[in-house]
């Protein structure tokens, strides 16, 4: 038996997304412990019934321990508006909880460092969908599915997830064109939330008469 055994995990799913919360804020399992000035675990609800996805914290994010902080989580915040949704609402984190230098891309590696942390994110929370930003995102939770640029905007299902891969709201920024596309695929989210959170219609009841099911009173 080891000498120090781990304390079972909570039995709610909100005590254990704080625990892996603030095990990912000391987290050494790759360098970029070394150059972050805070990690970023992620925010929002654990009962949320979205939840995004970007790549990495870059400048911003990094500072204030917070995802989506600058001008792509402006956007973002734009983007959930139009559809009617609040970022409080929503679970935000990325495939990395640690900035990379000079925001390069996620290696190899330090994806797969962090690749429990989403995991765990992903069945603690269970959201109704799943909002995969950009190229990263998407190859880390929809392998081979890809290229975004003919794919977004789709519904995948995979389990009991659905996800829907999206261009990232940087890659927006910097291309004025995909603005218009992304309005569009979250206008589709909407569409698709509107159908799932919608109350299930009540079963008919086989005693009553067909011509009589769809009387007010009954
Ligand atoms: N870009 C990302 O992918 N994530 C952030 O948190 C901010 C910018």
């Amino acid at each position: 038996m080891s000498a120090n055994p781990r304390p079972p995990l909570p039995e709610s799913p909100a005590e254990r997304l704080q625990i892996l919360e603030d095990y990912v804020r000391s987290c050494k399992r790759c360098s970029l412990h070394a150059t972050r000035t805070n990690a970023v675990p992620g925010t929002g609800p654990v009962d949320a019934d979205v939840m995004i996805v970007g790549e990495a914290p870059g400048f911003n994010e990094d500072v204030q321990g917070k995802p989506f902080v600058g001008a792509a989580g402006k956007l973002l915040d734009t983007l959930l508006g139009q559809i009617g949704l609040d970022r409080e609402k929503v679970y935000i984190t990325n495939v990395l909880k640690c900035r990379p230098p000079q925001n390069r891309d996620p290696m190899p590696n330090e994806v797969e460092a962090c690749s429990l942390f989403l995991q765990r994110q992903l069945e603690w929370i269970r959201p109704k969908v799943v909002l995969v930003l950009g190229r990263h995102a998407l190859e880390r939770l929809l392998p081979g599915y890809g290229p975004i640029s003919r794919v977004h905007g789709t519904f995948v299902e995979r389990g009991d997830l659905a996800y829907v891969p999206l261009y990232h709201p940087a890659a927006a920024l910097h291309n004025g064109s995909l603005v218009g596309d992304l309005q569009r695929d979250f206008d589709k989210v909407k569409e698709y939330l509107d159908e799932v959170l919608a109350p299930a219609e009540p079963e008919p009841d086989p005693a009553i008469p067909d011509e009589m099911q769809q009387l007010p009173l009954l």
